[in-house]
């Protein structure tokens, strides 16, 4: 075992959860905090593809996931009308027994993680942040809003894209960017035969839909946001906005469109992404998940990064190393992983806002989720 016996994870969603399992796996005490007093997630889906559930296998969760969620055997794409075929690429296998990817609600994927944390004895407590951190040569001592106070080896900054923890170790000058770019998500009932991510290419943005289990699937639109129009939307008139945003759609999209009435079952966000350079860490204070590599949703592959991040840095800390090494071991097996992926959705994201730019977005999107699936 290494110098880290001790650890503080800051943000218990996708990133924190799964460290937060993996490091206890190897034995490692943990304290898991959480900013979020409820503790809940918003209701869309997530896509896990193969890498994914190749990392919650080890967190001893593939199986429940596949379970609760619906296979994705691979992705096809058509252009906007809806029956001009483009792309239709099959996704590998990695596990036996597994799917090559899953869909999955994002309020069930907590619910799986959340109870593995509770299992594994990490101590959770939520509706708490870090007030005070001091670095010392082999570990930092926090203060927290609750009136805790406690010394760890590492301090595993977990806390999302706009990461309090980053800003107080890094300073201010890595922030979360706008991408040009919005997305809109919302469950819908599964059309029967989708067992593949559809994607449909429209003038500025992309249309799909994932399956998520048995009855249900959600469509999720990318899209540059619309000039002259305010990029932050009031929840009321999302559902029309929506609609109106799908006009130029033919085919299945057409058909769903029409499903969209509620505006609160529409989840509607710009789209902003971060990349940290390397190294994500600064003496015994780590970033991991999209705190470091906030990556935007074209290959689908951030939260799946982010269980990677945990999983590794279980894998690290387990080794009878140095702390030092522990550290410079993860950025050496996670940086350029997350670069390809945050860079590649970046071209896809680029092309989907200016069509005259020589990038074909699904050659893109296959060879990153390749890139992806190659052994940790
Ligand atoms: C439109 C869209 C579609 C996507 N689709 C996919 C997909 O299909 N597949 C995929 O793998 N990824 C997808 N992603 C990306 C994925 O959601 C993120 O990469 C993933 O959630 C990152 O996990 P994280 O734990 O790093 O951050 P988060 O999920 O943001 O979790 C951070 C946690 O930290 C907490 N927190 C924040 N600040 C503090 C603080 N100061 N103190 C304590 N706690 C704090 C938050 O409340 C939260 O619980 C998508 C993203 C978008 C925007």
């Amino acid at each position: 075992m290494s110098a880290i016996g001790r650890v503080l994870v800051v943000g218990a969603g996708i990133g924190g959860l799964s460290a937060s399992i993996a490091l206890r796996r190897h034995g490692v005490e943990v304290d898991l905090i959480e900013r979020n007093p409820a503790w809940d997630v918003y209701g869309v889906g997530i896509i896990q593809p193969g890498n994914a559930l190749r990392a919650l296998a080890e967190l001893g969760v593939a199986e429940e996931c596949v379970a609760l969620g619906h296979p994705i055997l691979g992705q096809r794409s058509w252009l906007a009308d809806g029956v001009t075929p483009l792309h239709d690429d099959a996704f590998p296998a990695l596990l036996p027994g597994l799917p090559p990817a899953n869909g999955i609600t994002r309020t069930r994927f907590h619910s799986i993680l959340v109870h593995a944390v509770r299992e594994s004895g990490a101590e959770v407590r939520t509706g708490v942040v870090v007030t005070a951190l001091r670095q010392r040569e082999s570990g930092v001592d926090v203060e927290f809003s609750d009136g805790h106070e406690r010394s760890y080896d590492l301090l595993v900054g977990a806390d999302g894209l706009y990461s309090q923890i980053r800003d107080m170790v890094f300073g201010t000058q890595y922030q979360a960017k706008f991408t040009g770019e919005v997305g809109w998500r919302i469950n819908l009932p599964r059309i029967p035969e989708l067992d593949r991510l559809s994607i449909y290419r429209g003038s500025a943005g992309s249309a799909g839909f994932c399956p998520l289990g048995p009855d249900l699937m959600y469509m999720l639109t990318i899209e540059k946001a619309p000039a002259g129009r305010p990029v932050r939307l009031p929840r009321e008139g999302l559902a029309r906005v929506y609609r109106e945003r799908l006009a130029e759609y033919g085919g299945p999209i057409a058909e769903h469109r029409e499903l969209v009435t509620n505006d609160a079952d529409v989840v509607y966000r710009p789209i902003d992404t971060v990349l940290v350079p390397p190294p994500w860490y600064r003496g015994r204070v780590l970033l991991i998940g999209d705190a470091a590599h906030g990556t935007s949703p074209q290959c689908g592959q951030g939260g799946a990064q982010a269980i990677e991040d945990g999983v590794v840095l279980a894998e690290e800390v387990a080794r009878d190393i140095p702390a030092e090494q522990v550290l410079a071991n993860f950025m050496a097996r996670r940086f350029e992983r997350c670069r390809t992926i945050v860079q590649g959705s970046e071209q896809i994201g680029r092309w989907e806002q200016d069509h005259s730019l020589d990038i074909d977005p699904d050659a893109v999107a296959f060879e990153v989720t390749m890139a992806a699936m190659a052994p940790l």
